[in-house]
């Protein structure tokens, strides 16, 4: 299998938990995406959140249980980094790395992460800043990029908006405007920029419409007990029914989702 969270003609799907929560929950979610016969599986080890009293992950033992599962499943496996200490956990172990989107301006690290991984090129997930312009979150990439790795995947992930109906505006706009700008394929996480489950079947369908290399999707076995962000989560039930429906869409547009 290619180490590579793009392929041409594919559509990737980067499914799993917002955060790592146990070894049992993370092997329900790799059997069912190992038997819709995906190749990813994300989950948070590090958590990024608002307030320092919720949730922060598992940490080190999250990255432990990330890597033991995708060795069980043959799945390939990504999770944020947020700092050094997270970067060097994780990137000798897993597959690809995640830079979130409170990380997007943090150029020091831009760079410590462009250095970390430019004898291998691991794959780098580069997500939006929630309040980046197009043009600043494509001139951030090249932090990385200088420093020898542009095996790098933009995500666009939803920006701040006067809207609330949604957690954030998913900037549709962006995919077919990075692929004029760069080189860079695109993912969509459409469970981020939703907020909520019940729209994130529609956002995926229009991500892949809208040419999107990648769909990232939060999903969990039982979403109203989730650690952090249950309310966008997909339980399986309906993440098997979107991958069916998915699955029709990318081969309409002559791609295959993998
Ligand atoms: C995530 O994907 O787990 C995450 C925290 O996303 P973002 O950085 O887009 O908020
Ligand atoms: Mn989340």
């Amino acid at each position: 299998m290619i180490n590579n969270l793009y392929q041409k003609n594919k559509v990737r799907v980067i499914a799993g938990p917002c955060a790592i929560e146990s070894e049992e929950m993370l092997n329900k979610i790799a059997c069912c995406i190992k038997d819709l016969g995906l190749e990813y599986i994300r989950g948070g080890a590090y958590k990024p959140r608002v307030s320092p009293h919720s949730f922060q992950g598992l940490g080190s033992k999250g990255v432990e249980i990330l890597v033991k599962t995708g060795n069980k499943y043959s799945l390939k496996t990504i999770t944020e980094v947020l700092d050094e200490a997270s970067l060097i956990k994780a990137k000798s172990c897993v597959d690809a790395l995640q830079i979130g989107t409170r990380n997007m301006t943090n150029y020091s690290f831009l760079k410590l992460v462009g250095k970390a991984t430019c004898s291998n090129k691991k794959p780098i997930l580069f997500k939006r800043g929630m309040a980046s312009r197009i043009s600043e979150w494509l001139s951030a990439a090249e932090y990385i990029n200088e420093e020898g790795n542009n095996n790098i995947m933009l995500c666009e992930r939803g920006i701040r908006t006067f809207e609330d109906a949604t957690r954030f505006t998913l900037d549709i706009s962006a995919v077919p405007i990075v692929h004029a700008l760069s080189s860079y394929p695109v993912c969509v996480d459409v469970s981020h920029a939703a907020g909520g489950s019940k729209i994130v079947p529609d956002l995926a369908k229009a991500a892949i419409a809208s040419g999107a290399d990648a769909v990232m999707l939060e999903i969990h076995p039982d979403p109203k007990k989730a650690k952090c962000d249950g309310a966008q989560q997909l339980n399986l039930e309906n993440f098997i029914k979107l991958i069916n429906d998915l699955k029709s869409l990318t081969k309409a547009l002559g791609k295959e989702l993998v």
